[in-house]
């Protein structure tokens, strides 16, 4: 099985590439932000805790994560690898993905990482808030939130995965078209 990450800040088009290259290469696209957002809306105990932490642009607690990531992967059958997409998000995570994936004697293939600078994250969520409704585009200050909560949290996680030689970067700022042709090069 093929196991990519699909890493970048918040409104790098991670969501955005990510249906492409799933169907393409016969993916199951998994995003923690979406099956958050799923449990909240369906006013789950979960989703109902995790809804005030994302809302202030913090993140949910690794053991949450962690638990959607390992049941999807006890799950989904008929694919020929996954897509995950804002997870991991901490070094633990990143830790627990590893050691999820040596019980099968399996392994992260790749880090797919679009980058895009912090001055146009704000632009790019602030687009998206009009087309998607998320309650956490909403504010400047919880963007602010999230940028940093990236910087301090997600950021030390490109340095894991250089070490282990798994990281591909991709400049995020050009087209969606352009972007996701260099993506499939690498893949
Ligand atoms: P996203 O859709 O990936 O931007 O995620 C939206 C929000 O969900 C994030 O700002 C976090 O609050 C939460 N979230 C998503 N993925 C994770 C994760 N791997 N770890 C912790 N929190 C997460």
């Amino acid at each position: 099985m093929k196991y990519y990450i699909l890493f970048g800040p918040p409104g790098a088009g991670k969501g955005t590439q990510a249906a492409a290259i799933a169907e393409k290469f016969h993916l199951c696209h998994v995003s923690t932000g979406e099956l958050l957002r799923a449990e909240i809306s369906a006013g789950t105990e979960l989703g109902q805790r995790a809804a005030a932490l994302i809302n202030d642009g913090k993140l949910v607690p690794d053991e949450v994560v962690e638990g959607m990531i390992a049941s999807r992967f006890a799950t989904v059958k008929d694919v020929d690898g996954f897509l995950l997409d804002g997870f991991p998000r901490t070094l633990q995570q990143a830790e627990a993905l590893d050691e999820l994936l040596d019980e099968d004697a399996e392994m992260v293939t790749a880090v797919i990482s679009i980058m895009i600078p912090d001055t146009m994250i704000f632009e790019r969520i602030r687009g998206r808030a009009v087309k998607e409704g998320r309650a956490d585009d909403a504010s400047a200050a919880i963007i602010q939130n999230r940028i940093d909560t990236y910087h301090a949290q997600t950021e030390p996680l490109i340095a894991y995965y250089k070490a282990r030689g798994k990281y591909r970067e991709v400049d995020g700022a050009g087209s969606i078209e352009k972007v996701r042709d260099e993506i499939f090069k690498i893949l």
